[in-house]
């Protein structure tokens, strides 16, 4: 593990987000080690956000290795993107952050059920578990 380091994801994360290097893969900025039950408050909180923002009021993270390795809030009204669900924009992000399209060791963790779109993208990221609702897992 390298100290923390500087840049737009770490401030998405807060003082604590650390700079984890997974073997074989990219450097990425993950969060630091939380429990799914915090994955899901996170994705409460994104889903706030969204709704503060005025965008539909959804959030996801995707859970890997006990860290947050992608998160977002719903964009499809403040990026005119009908695509820009949460649970996309999370996965988007986690594959850009791990630098790997396989995600088959993470969680898909939202606050609702996920759309068919969405649970199709998480198909094809072949993320096998998905987390939602309001009620801590
Ligand atoms: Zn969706």
């Amino acid at each position: 593990m390298r100290p923390a380091s500087a840049g737009p994801s770490r401030r998405r994360f807060g003082a604590a987000a650390l700079s984890l290097c997974w073997p074989g893969f990219a450097v990425a900025e993950v969060s630091p080690a939380v429990s799914l039950a915090q994955a899901l408050q996170r994705a409460r909180a994104l889903r706030d956000e969204a709704s503060s923002a005025g965008d539909q009021p959804f959030g996801a993270v995707v859970w890997c290795g006990g860290r947050i390795v992608g998160e977002a809030p719903s964009r499809v009204v403040t990026a005119g993107d009908p695509t820009a669900h949460a649970e996309m924009e999370a996965i988007r992000d986690a594959a850009r952050r791990l630098g790997r399209r396989d995600l088959s060791d993470c969680v898909l963790v939202s606050t609702s059920r996920p759309c068919r779109m969405c649970e199709a993208a998480a198909g094809w990221a072949r993320i096998e578990r998905l987390v939602h609702g309001d009620v801590p897992p």
